[in-house]
């Protein structure tokens, strides 16, 4: 065997360059300098910070501002092989083969970060295919590009990356209408107190909510988009953005013959249902759990690198919150496990508000916290109980 198919061989094959793949490449890094590890990417391999995406007019950030290290450094810094604007198209988890828009990739450990693709709505009409979303840098480009000049933007969706999104347009001076099936921003995270004190701040600040209604169709004509809701109501605007939602990308696990669930299914390991065959990030569900943020990512990382060096750790989630990007009103969510039994208990002070969901023997199990109260982060968070032990 010469060299190279021995380097190759023993090599650490990623997919995707987001932050799953690139943490675990850096935490590999910390623990193996030497390792020889093949990104494979259909992005440029630059890094960037997603959640910027939905801070980037309150931090007054142009597209190319939002790239923090291009491929080359990223190449250098980490000592890895980055194949950028390279489709992975198959996984032959057999003979460890990944094809490769570029060729044939042999893999001794494969990491699967290959992130998650937002959900389309089914709507009618002329222009429904105008729908944009935003869920990567070079989506976020086209979407600045087709606001530039405009004024009026329709955000499909209240939940977290739609009221980011609403509250930075309206720092950005847009006219925002954000249109949602359920009565209240954040159904999932917040109680209705806590939704209506953000929907308040958020109103303020210039943001039209429409809620228990959905789009029915978007039309164009010559003054911009039409788009009519299932209440009868049509709103005149430019742009539509749609934010309802994420599904894993399952196609490549799929077709290789793994098992997946909505995300591709792995045990506490991160190992998927092949051999050598790992999945992390917005792709992957560990124990039923999908956690689509950053600290999942951080924890996941930590345990994967050891487990790809030959040291098998398991991963364990404490109680992570995470800050809604809404500098109407800051606020910090730590939503209780699905199907955890118990209420919540509302307070407001000054000018914040603590909801704390409570078990009947008043257990804390979750929490959101709003404009001053979420000074108590860090005091409650201790409080909570891990999420995966
Ligand atoms: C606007 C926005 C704001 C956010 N804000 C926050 C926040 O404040 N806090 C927080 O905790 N979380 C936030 N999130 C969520 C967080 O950013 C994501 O959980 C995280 O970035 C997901 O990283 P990932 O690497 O798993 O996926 P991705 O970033 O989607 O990366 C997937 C990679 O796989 C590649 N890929 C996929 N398929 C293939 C293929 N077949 N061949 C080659 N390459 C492939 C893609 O090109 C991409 O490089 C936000 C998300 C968005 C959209």
């Amino acid at each position: 065997m010469n060299q190279d198919t021995q380097s190759s061989q023993s090599a650490i094959v990623i997919i995707g360059s987001g932050l799953a793949g690139f943490t675990v490449i850096r935490e590999i890094r910390k623990l193996d300098k030497a390792i020889p590890i093949t990104l494979v990417t259909r992005e440029p391999g630059y890094f960037y910070s997603k959640p910027m995406l939905s801070t980037a007019f309150a931090n007054k950030k142009e597209v190319e501002q939002l790239i923090s290290t291009p491929l080359e450094g990223m190449a250098t810094q980490l000592d890895i092989t980055i194949m950028a604007q390279t489709e992975v198209n198959s996984i032959d988890s057999e003979k460890q083969i990944v094809s490769t828009s570029k060729g044939d990739l042999p893999f001794a450990k494969l990491v699967m970060a290959v992130g998650a693709d937002q959900i389309q709505l089914p709507i009618q009409g002329n222009a429904a295919t105008e729908v944009l979303t935003v869920n990567d840098l070079e989506d976020y480009a086209k979407f600045r590009q087709a606001i530039a000049g405009k004024k009026k933007i329709v955000i499909l969706g209240a939940g977290l990356i739609g009221c980011e999104f609403a509250n930075d347009l309206v720092l950005g001076s847009y006219e925002v209408d954000v249109i949602d099936l359920a009565p209240q921003a954040l159904g999932r995270l917040l109680p209705t107190e806590a939704a209506q004190a953000l929907q308040s701040k958020l109103g303020e600040a210039g943001v039209r909510w429409h809620f228990g209604t959905t789009v029915q169709s978007i039309e164009r004509d010559d003054d911009g988009l039409q788009v009519t809701l299932a209440n009868g109501v049509t709103i005149s605007t430019h742009v539509v953005l749609s934010a309802v939602g994420l599904r894993p990308r399952l196609d490549l696990a799929k077709a290789a013959g793994l098992t997946t669930n909505l995300g591709i299914a792995v045990n506490r390991q991160l190992e998927t249902s092949a051999k050598n065959i790992y999945a992390i990030g917005d792709c992957a569900e560990v124990e039923g759990l999908i956690l689509p943020y950053v600290m999942p990512i951080m924890q996941a990382a930590r345990a994967l690198a050891p487990t790809l060096l030959g040291q098998t750790t398991a991963l364990s989630y404490p109680a992570m919150p995470v800050m809604v990007k809404t500098p109407a009103l800051a606020t910090v969510v730590s939503p209780p496990a699905k199907g955890a039994v118990g209420e919540w208990k509302v307070t407001s002070k000054d000018e914040g508000l603590e909801a704390r969901f409570e078990s009947a023997d008043g257990k804390l199990l979750g929490f959101a916290l709003l404009g001053s109260a979420t000074a108590q982060r860090g005091a409650l968070t201790k409080e909570l109980p891990a999420i995966l032990q």
